[in-house]
């Protein structure tokens, strides 16, 4: 007798995310993302962190304050780390992202050629970066498709 109530594809990748995102030093927000082909090989992993070779100890992860005191202007979202980390072309790919994209992402999600974003939360929905996504998106034709239940993967890690 196989197994029966296996992981869906959908939650098998959404599980992928936010595996990416536990690696977020970020103490607010954590996103990931994962990035799969047509054939369902993933080809792309991502999660919010400062770019390569800069040091998560000499950044700040704040929200308020100076623009240049905040983590705003380093901050590498997940969607964007996962395309830049991908291994190959990206046409017709599928993102999984835990958020509902932000407009910088979805500029370079619509450049890299994905034409599905699988995403849970919206939580930003109606605010302007949120309008300026779906406007690009739709007119884009990237397929939207929100999960309507959250994938949760819980990690146990063993300290000696
Ligand atoms: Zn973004």
């Amino acid at each position: 007798m196989k197994r029966k109530n296996v992981l869906s594809w959908d939650e098998y990748f959404m599980s992928m995310a936010h595996l990416s995102a536990l690696r977020s030093k970020d103490p607010n927000t954590q996103v990931g993302a994962c990035i799969v082909n047509p054939e369902k090989r993933v080809v792309g992993l991502g999660y919010n962190g400062f770019p390569k070779g800069c040091n998560d100890d000499d950044f700040p992860w704040d929200r308020k304050g100076e623009f240049l005191e905040t983590k705003y202007p380093y901050v590498v979202h997940a969607e964007l780390n996962a395309i830049l980390n991908s291994i190959q072309d990206l046409k017709n790919c599928t993102i999984y992202v835990s958020l509902f994209p932000c407009n910088e992402c979805a500029k370079a999600i619509i450049q890299s050629g994905i034409t599905c974003v699988v995403y849970e939360s919206d939580k930003y929905n109606g605010t302007e970066g949120n309008i300026a996504s779906k406007k690009m998106f739709r007119d884009a034709g990237v397929e939207l498709v929100q999960l309507t239940y959250q994938t949760k993967i819980e990690v146990h890690t063993e300290k000696n």
